[in-house]
C-alpha cells in the first residue's frame, strides 16, 4: 500500500511538472514588467539616493544606521502592505582611515628619482617584466607608475596603497617582504623556517581561463579569508595579499577575514592587483623587500542594528512566504553600489512593480534588506531564528548580490529549476533564460538549513565586469549603468512572478 501511495505521489509530481506551463497572458505580463522597469523604473534613482546620500554602509556605523532610517521612509512611501525593522547585534569593526605601506626599493626608486632618460628605461623595464598579463600596461597598470610619480613623499620610501582585511588587528608594522604565489610556496618556505619574523605577500592571481569570473574568486579568496590563519604558525609578521579582482589596476579590494582563537592574531591588508605584480617583480630581482605600514583598524562592542523588511500580503497562501533581497550592509571603500546596493534596489524594484502593474500574489512577498552580510551574516541568522519561531514556511528565497550588470538568468534548486524551464522561450526575448542547478546565497542558505524543501534563487547577472569594482573604491553609483539595473530588477520580478505561480 505505501508502494501504491508513493507511487501515486510520484505520479503526481511527474505530473505537475510536465503540466507546469505558462499561462496564456503570461508573455503580456512579462513585457509590462520589463515597460515598468525601463519606462518608468524607480531602483537607479534610490539607488542613487542611497550611494550619495548615505554612501558606504559598514556594519555598526552611524551611517550605517542613518540609512537603515532612510530605507524605511523610502519604502514607507510606497504604501506596500506592511514595513518594519528587524532588531538584531552587529559586530563593529572600523578601519579610522587610509594605509600605505611603504616600500624600500632601489629599483622602484631609481624608476621615481632618476632623470627623464633613466625613467622611461625603468618604465619601459617594467612595463615588459612586472606586468606580464596586460600586453598594454601603459594604458592599464602604468597607472600605477603615474600615481607613484605624481606623490610627494620621502623618495627613500615607495608608498603602495593599502587596504585593512575586515576584522583585522591593527598595529605598526616593519619587516621584510617575501612573495609567495600560493599556499603551497607559504607552507614549503615556513616549513624551512625562513618566513619567521618577516612579512609576506600571497601574490595568488585569478584563473583568467574561467568564463563565470566567481569560480576566479572563489579559489582565490581563501588566501582573503584563512590567510592570516595560514601564516602566523610560521611566526610570520604580518599578510599582505594581492586584491580578488580581474583588472590591474592600483586599487586595493578589503573583505572579510577569519582568526582562530588559538592562533596568533597578526595583521591582513590588501595591495592592488598592479603593486603585488610591480612588488613581485622587485622581489624576484632584489629579494625581501623592507617594508613598514600602519593599521588603524579596531573592533568595538556589537552594536545594535536591523534588517529592513517590506511586504505584499499574498491572497491565497499569506502565511506562506516568498522572499527576496540583498544586504544593505557593505564595505567602506566605494559606495556599496554594486555590492549589494543594486540587489537590494533589484527587490525593492520588483517588489514595486508588481503592485503597480496590479499583480494580487499568491504567497505572501517579502522584500528584505539583511544587514552584516559582509561581516557577520547577524541579520540573515537573526532572519531565519524569527522565521522558526514565527512558525513560517518559505516557498522559496531569491537573493541578488552579484552585481547590477546584465541579468543572464537564474541559478535554482532543482524543483523549481524544473518547472522554470517551461518558460524559457518567454525569458529568450529578454535575455534571461540562462536557468542552472544550484541556487543560493549567503542571506538565504540558514533557510534551506531548516527547511530543505524551500527553493533558493539566485540572479545571475554577467560576472565580467564585477570584481573590478568589488569591495574597492571603485564600487560607486557612476559605474552602475541605469539600464542594466532596470534589467535586473525586471528580472527578480518575473521570477517571483513564476515562483508565485509554480510553488504551492
Ligand atoms: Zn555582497
Amino acid at each position: 500500500m505505501k508502494q501504491v501511495l508513493s507511487f501515486i505521489f510520484y505520479l503526481g509530481f511527474q505530473l505537475t511538472v510536465i503540466f507546469a506551463q505558462p499561462k496564456p497572458g503570461d508573455s503580456l505580463l512579462f513585457r509590462k514588467i520589463f515597460d515598468e522597469a525601463l519606462m518608468r523604473g524607480h531602483s537607479y534613482a534610490r539607488l542613487g539616493e542611497l550611494c550619495k546620500k548615505i554612501g558606504p554602509r559598514l556594519s555598526g556605523s552611524d551611517q550605517t544606521e542613518k540609512g537603515i532610517d532612510w530605507a524605511v521612509g523610502m519604502l514607507s512611501a510606497y504604501n506596500f502592505d506592511s514595513i518594519y525593522k528587524q532588531p538584531t547585534m552587529v559586530p563593529r569593526w572600523q578601519r579610522n582611515g587610509r594605509s600605505f605601506m611603504y616600500v624600500k626599493s632601489p629599483l622602484l626608486q631609481k624608476l621615481i628619482s632618476g632623470t627623464d632618460s633613466q625613467r622611461a628605461i625603468a618604465n619601459l623595464e617594467i612595463n615588459k617584466k612586472a606586468f606580464p598579463h596586460s600586453p598594454y600596461p601603459e594604458y592599464e597598470c602604468k597607472s600605477y607608475i603615474k600615481w607613484l610619480e605624481g606623490q610627494s613623499f620621502d623618495k627613500t620610501q615607495v608608498p603602495v596603497s593599502l587596504t585593512a582585511m575586515g576584522g583585522s588587528v591593527g598595529g605598526t608594522f616593519t619587516g621584510d617582504l617575501v612573495v609567495v604565489r600560493n599556499r603551497q610556496e607559504l607552507d614549503s618556505l615556513g616549513a624551512k623556517g625562513y618566513l619567521k619574523g618577516k612579512m609576506v605577500l600571497l601574490n595568488r592571481a585569478f584563473e583568467e581561463e574561467n568564463i563565470k569570473t566567481f569560480f576566479s574568486y572563489g579559489s582565490c579568496v581563501t588566501q582573503r579569508v584563512y590567510g592570516a590563519i595560514w601564516a602566523a604558525p610560521y611566526d610570520v609578521k604580518a599578510v599582505i595579499i594581492r586584491s580578488l579582482s580581474n583588472s590591474c589596476d592600483m586599487n586595493p579590494h578589503t573583505g572579510v577575514t577569519y582568526y582562530e582563537d588559538s592562533i596568533t592574531k597578526i595583521p591582513i591588508a590588501a595591495v592592488s592587483t598592479a603593486a603585488a605584480d610591480a612588488l613581485s617583480y622587485f622581489y624576484s630581482i632584489e629579494g625581501p623587500l623592507s617594508v613598514n605600514f600602519e593599521l588603524k583598524c579596531e573592533t568595538l562592542p556589537d552594536r545594535l542594528s536591523a534588517n529592513v523588511i517590506a511586504e505584499t500580503k499574498g491572497n491565497e497562501f499569506s502565511n506562506r512566504i516568498i522572499a527576496m533581497g540583498g544586504h544593505f550592509d557593505s564595505w567602506d571603500e566605494g559606495e556599496g553600489a554594486h555590492d549589494d546596493g543594486a540587489g537590494i534596489m533589484h527587490c525593492f524594484e520588483a517588489l514595486r512593480i508588481l503592485k503597480k502593474i496590479g499583480y494580487q500574489p499568491r504567497h505572501t512577498i517579502r522584500c528584505v534588506f539583511w544587514i552584516n552580510e559582509e561581516n557577520g551574516m547577524r541579520g540573515a541568522l537573526k532572519y531565519a531564528e524569527l522565521s522558526e519561531l514565527n512558525n513560517e514556511i518559505h516557498v522559496a528565497a531569491l537573493e541578488s548580490d552579484r552585481g547590477g550588470f546584465t541579468p543572464r538568468g537564474f541559478a535554482m534548486d532543482s524543483v523549481l529549476l524544473s518547472r522554470a524551464k517551461n518558460y524559457q522561450d518567454l525569458l529568450r526575448p529578454y535575455g534571461i533564460s540562462e536557468l542552472e542547478l544550484g541556487g543560493g546565497g549567503v542571506d538565504i542558505g540558514p533557510l534551506k538549513k531548516q527547511n530543505k524543501n524551500t527553493q533558493l534563487v539566485a540572479l545571475v547577472p554577467d560576472s565580467q565586469r564585477y570584481f573590478d569594482v568589488h569591495h574597492a573604491e571603485t564600487d560607486v553609483f557612476e559605474n552602475v549603468n541605469k539600464r542594466e539595473l532596470e534589467l535586473g530588477a525586471a528580472a527578480v520580478a518575473v521570477a517571483i512572478y513564476i515562483i508565485d505561480q509554480e510553488l504551492d
